[in-house]
């Protein structure tokens, strides 16, 4: 009778073993892209090229002060012609 009882835990365990791997696994894929779109939330902030009127990145961009506010051009020439104008 208690080795009926010894088997009957021993088979609980190992099935319990099984579902939290298979668990695992299932939040693994979903946590994966859960992950990829709460990075995507800290994406950089685009301004526009007051020139031609493309959107930049103003960590890549070219940029001139004008009084208290920066202008971002994505070229050189669009720069000198913001100067010009
Ligand atoms: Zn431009």
């Amino acid at each position: 009778m208690i080795k009926i009882l010894l088997i009957g835990i021993l088979v609980l365990m190992v099935a319990r073993a099984f579902w939290r791997v298979v668990d695992g696994i299932l939040d693994g894929a979903r946590g994966g892209n859960k992950g990829g779109n709460e990075r995507g939330g800290s994406a950089v902030k685009l301004v526009r090229d007051p020139v031609c009127g493309t959107y930049v990145a103003p960590t890549a961009s070219l940029s001139l002060s004008a009084g208290d506010t920066t202008h971002y051009f994505c070229s050189e020439q669009c720069r000198s012609k913001y100067r010009a104008a």
